[in-house]
């Protein structure tokens, strides 16, 4: 085989660079493996804190060995700026850090996290653009306490946060390979992979929502259209209803009867009320939903092939009105249907807390 100099043979350069970064690669996957194995080692069981930035909440918890939220405290997300929301971590971790021995803190926060956990690319919500997350809450923290907390803060996505906490405390337990689906006001979503979160190679893996299923659909806020999260998501809900209920169809005549004849206010979260008590409108609109569901579970299932799909999130307080017709377009829409293992389609067990508890847990070197 002869080898040709690299400075003469372009294709030779290539495979050089290639090879180089690929080594690059390896060595950070190594380092970072071995320094959470440490954080495990030095951490154990101890309690952590756990914060979720939400749109208008900030909820913080301790979190136990065994997910339970043993204190907790909440405040209004402020909407001045990315300095303020900051400072409000660092006041809400003070005050947890008073009454517990805890060792470390993991903030969970929507929006495109980088693969060291430590910067938010960008929020859809917040101010945080490119914001050097984990650096700027630990110094508030260390100003106010005088102090460290134990080891490194951990930055995570809200969704893989919320998935890691059902896979480790919930309904993902025990299972091998698994994809959470949050259904709030969009659609977050995460995977664990034997033990580990999937986060991508930029660490922006998951974003599930923004798969297009309908080309030329609803508009997205992300700047496509037909994008899963605008046909299964509160918002989905609410606008589907509204719209029946603005055309002034009788049939939505109970839920105009629900918000005082205001169409506005119907929201998801009333469409989900109105049908557990059994409202026809809203039954159809989240039977619809839970069809538009299915279908995105099925091209998830192409590509991933879990083994369970755990759905958590608000709308899935309506349970079984929404999982059924989802398990049901999902067995329709499935690749190769009839002749391959389905993955179950189940709900999630943590509620609202799941956030906080996933990010307090990842803070302890899990995930
Ligand atoms: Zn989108």
């Amino acid at each position: 085989m002869t080898t040709l100099d690299p400075l003469l043979d372009p294709l030779a350069a290539r495979r050089r660079d290639a090879r180089r970064a690929r080594r690059r690669m390896r060595g950070r996957q190594a380092r970072q493996l071995v320094q959470q194995q440490a954080r495990r080692a030095l951490i154990g069981d101890a309690p952590a804190i756990g914060v979720d930035i939400g749109g208008t909440k900030v909820a913080a918890g301790v979190v136990d060995a065994y997910g339970k939220v043993v204190a907790r405290t909440r405040r209004d997300t402020p909407t001045t700026s990315a300095q303020a929301v900051e400072d409000v971590i660092a006041e809400v971790v003070e005050e947890l850090a008073a009454g517990h021995d805890v060792v470390s803190v993991g903030i969970g926060a929507a929006g495109f996290v980088d693969a060291e956990r430590s910067s938010v690319l960008f929020s859809p919500h917040l101010a945080w653009r490119n914001e050097p997350l984990r650096e700027a809450v630990e110094r508030r923290i260390r100003e106010r306490l005088g102090r460290r907390i134990g080891r490194r803060t951990v930055v995570e996505n809200d969704a893989n946060a919320a998935a890691w906490a059902e896979y480790r405390f919930g309904g993902g337990t025990g299972e091998s390979r698994f994809v959470c689906i949050t259904l709030g006001t969009g659609i977050g979503g995460g995977m664990v992979s034997t033990g580990r979160l999937e986060r991508g190679r930029f660490g922006v893996a998951g974003e599930f929502g923004h798969m297009v299923l309908v080309p030329g659909g609803h508009r997205c806020e992300c700047g496509n259209r037909g994008c899963w999260e605008q046909y299964a998501s509160g918002n989905a809900l609410g606008r589907e209803a509204r719209e029946l209920a603005a055309m002034g169809s009788p049939v939505a005549q109970g839920l105009l009867e629900r918000v005082g004849g205001d169409v506005s206010a119907i929201v998801g979260t009333v469409v989900t009320d109105a049908a557990r008590d059994g409202d026809p409108a809203a039954v159809e609109v989240l039977t619809e939903m839970g069809g538009w569901l299915g279908v995105g579970l099925a091209n998830l299932a192409a590509a991933l092939d879990p083994g369970t799909f755990v759905i958590g999130g608000g709308v899935s307080a309506a349970g079984e009105l929404l999982l059924g017709p989802a398990r049901e377009a999902f067995r329709r829409t499935l690749s190769g249907r009839g002749h391959r293992p389905e993955a179950k389609i189940v709900l999630a067990e943590l509620g609202p807390d799941a956030g906080l508890v996933g990010a307090a847990d990842l803070s302890r070197g899990w995930g």
